[in-house]
């Protein structure tokens, strides 16, 4: 919903400003539509319905996985693609994963966002009506930014979506904003009040490599964007996780691990080992056996890591697959 549209309609028809409240309460809890919202009276709902439309966004294909996962492509009025996710867990979690840009400007090169062109930074309302979207199908109760976009580089946006997920039953401690490592994000992050999760996509440990990866790194080497996280850390007392894409034969040997374990403190950091799923580029995905294997030399050297679980497979809609079949429309 686009809320800025809500509050002039809302003036427009002279309507008290405890009706914008109303509104979204209704629809921060799931209404499926005006009519749900019975404490407004019946004129106002009609013309609220002719005038602030319920999403911004218009979904354009979904796709439900065998595990419960839901993918879902929308497109913003001016015609970019999209896309999120929910996950359910056999623990009950509801997670949902938000796009934050509709592609990315950013080359990571295993990545398939970004591989394809780089729309535009998405509103406050285009992020939070992801989320509605599921909402209106389930209770949700914790979020990550891991779809498409980097989102320290629209973090205005980002927060503000963030502000009013706990409307809708996310608080901030269960968000989680990952970043490759932008640092005057992560920087403004360290400074905002509300206690956000940091997740850093880290993916290699050194710079060299790193670099090759991500091209970012050249703008934001390895030990700045340490040195952030270990900033961030003494502020808001709450571990870092590190994200890392387990690539055969480039990040994934025994070496590279004791060298990750090295230069992440173990007060500062936990590591999530992610299993990769192919989108065509150069890449395989290390084995279950050598992913196993890294894990190990990681906590032999006293590092926490964790394995995570891959979801939605069979939809495309793990990690880095959101944009497979997005092409703008
Ligand atoms: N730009 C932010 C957030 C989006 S990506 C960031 O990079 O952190 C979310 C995570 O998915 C990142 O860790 C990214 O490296 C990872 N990822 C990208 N492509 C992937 C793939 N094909 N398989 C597994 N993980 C992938």
């Amino acid at each position: 919903m686009d809320l800025a549209l809500l509050d002039q309609t809302l003036t427009d028809l002279g309507q008290p400003a405890f009706r914008a409240r109303q509104v979204w309460g209704w629809t921060a809890r799931g209404a499926a539509d005006y009519e749900a919202m019975t404490n407004l009276p019946v004129a106002l709902r009609s013309e609220l319905a002719s005038r602030v439309p319920l999403s911004t966004l218009t979904l354009q294909d979904e796709a439900h996985a065998s595990d419960g996962t839901v993918k879902a492509l929308f497109a913003t009025a001016d015609g970019r693609p999209v896309e999120a996710v929910l996950m359910r867990y056999r623990d009950g979690r509801r997670s949902l994963c938000l796009s934050s840009q509709s592609g990315c400007p950013l080359t990571c090169s295993f990545c398939a966002t970004g591989s394809m062109k780089f729309g535009r930074n998405l509103s406050a309302s285009e992020i939070l009506d992801q989320a509605l979207h599921f909402r209106r199908m389930t209770d949700v109760d914790h979020c990550v930014f891991m779809g498409m976009g980097e989102p320290m580089m629209n973090l205005d946006a980002v927060l503000a979506a963030c502000a009013r997920l706990p409307d809708l039953g996310i608080t901030h401690r269960r968000t989680a904003i990952s970043t490759v490592g932008w640092i005057p994000g992560i920087e403004r992050l360290t400074e905002e009040p509300m206690p956000i999760r940091l997740a850093l996509s880290l993916h290699a440990p050194e710079d060299a490599l790193r670099s090759e990866l991500m091209p970012v790194n050249d703008r934001y080497p390895l030990a700045d964007v340490l040195a952030a996280c270990h900033a961030h850390h003494e502020r808001k007392r709450r571990r870092v996780f590190v994200e890392y894409v387990m690539l055969a034969g480039v990040n994934d040997r025994y070496e590279q691990a004791v060298e990750l374990a090295r230069i992440l403190d173990p007060l500062v950091f936990k590591v999530n080992l992610i299993p990769y799923n192919p989108t065509g580029g150069p890449y395989d995905g290390s084995s279950r056996g050598a992913i196993a294997a890294f894990k190990d030399a990681l906590e032999a050297h006293g590092v926490r890591a964790t394995v995570r679980l891959k979801r939605g497979r069979d939809i495309d809609a793990a990690c880095g697959q959101l944009a497979a079949r997005a092409a703008p429309a």
